[in-house]
């Protein structure tokens, strides 16, 4: 029903940076080693990911652009503690309905892959394909028939700086993972995967800022923290470098960039706030991702011991330093 993907796609897809956020995470469910990332005009003529997962069967690939067939939930009982990024079997049927999507994909051992293609969700083409393991999707065209969406882009500039943000959040949250992303021919960011968060800080606000972290640690019996957060002389004028993920994956949460910044009871935090990436494991029953499509906000419970633990862990962290 291509009607119903479209105003799906009104959620869930709004802008070139939602269709990166959309096939990265997909790529990361994955099980991907390596994500390349590849934008031409700031997604605006395409945006393309290519990575080295597990890759998608044959007879599975029509199915992955039919709404709600995520792969990745089987029952009521698996919502309550999801695990991967995507759950809903939305993005992939959302985008081809507002774009040109063209997916090479194949998985391991199997003798070759397929290709699809797909226009506005309808189908053009679907053939074998060579047996690369891993997916390759291309997404060009994008709102071509839905020209009202269009005009709700912003400037070139502005929707680069939204793209160039989820990708840097990303790769904060999943320093095991080889990222690349190059906009015009131009390689602006790689990670190495090689699990070294501080260096993946680096690469993204600076060799001075990585040197400027200190590695922070804590846990209680329900949430382990770590990650890194900047000497108190590090500020930054906005809570954008805060970057918080929840059994790796990036969301965005009020009360607990707070917990942070109160972490630091300093004068030099007024007006002024830290940079840090802070990731908490804890059991996906005590985390409801369920609030939104686009998925970033989260509800939690057990809040306030969490944030807590939080401002705790970092107030100790920098006690020492001062020591
Ligand atoms: P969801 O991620 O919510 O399951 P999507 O529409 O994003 O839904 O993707 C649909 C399905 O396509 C996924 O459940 C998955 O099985 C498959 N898929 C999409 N992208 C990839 C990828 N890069 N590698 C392997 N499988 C993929
Ligand atoms: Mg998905």
């Amino acid at each position: 029903n291509i009607l119903a993907d479209q105003i799906a796609a009104g959620e869930v897809i709004e802008r070139p940076a939602s269709i990166v956020k959309e096939l990265v995470e997909n790529s990361l469910d994955a099980h991907s080693h390596r994500v390349d990332i590849i934008v031409e005009n700031s997604g605006l003529d395409s945006v393309r990911v290519i990575d080295d997962g597990d890759g998608i069967a044959a007879e599975d690939v029509k199915l992955a652009f039919h709404r709600h067939a995520t792969s990745k939930i089987n029952s009521r009982h698996d919502l309550f503690k999801v695990q991967t990024m995507g759950f809903r079997g939305e993005a992939l049927p959302s985008i081809a309905s507002v774009a040109d999507v063209t997916l090479t994909t194949a998985q391991a051992g199997q003798e070759e892959g397929a290709m699809i293609h797909l226009r506005g969700g309808k189908e053009l083409a679907m053939k074998p394909a060579g047996a690369r393991q891993g997916t390759d999707i291309k997404v060009t065209d994008l709102f071509f028939n839905t020209p009202a969406r269009l005009k709700y882009l912003k400037s070139p500039q502005t929707e680069l700086a939204r793209i160039t943000d989820i990708i840097n959040r990303l790769a904060l949250a999943n320093p095991a993972v080889a990222f690349s992303f190059t906009h015009n021919g131009r390689e602006l960011f790689r990670s190495a995967g090689n699990n070294n968060l501080q260096q993946v800080v680096a690469a993204i606000y600076g060799v001075q800022a990585g040197r400027k972290m200190l590695e922070v640690k804590g846990e209680d019996n329900d949430f382990k923290i770590s990650g890194f957060v900047s000497l108190p002389e590090l500020t930054r004028a906005s809570r954008q470098y805060i970057t918080i993920t929840i059994n790796h994956r990036y969301v965005r949460n009020f009360e607990l960039t707070k917990a942070i910044i109160q972490g630091y009871e300093s004068k030099l935090m007024v007006g002024r706030y830290p940079l840090a990436v802070i990731n908490i494991d804890l059991d996906p029953v005590l985390v409801d991702v369920n609030v939104h499509p686009a998925k970033r906000e989260v509800r939690l419970s057990k809040e306030q011991q969490l944030t807590k633990l939080i401002s705790k862990v970092i107030r100790k962290r920098i006690a020492v330093e001062n020591l």
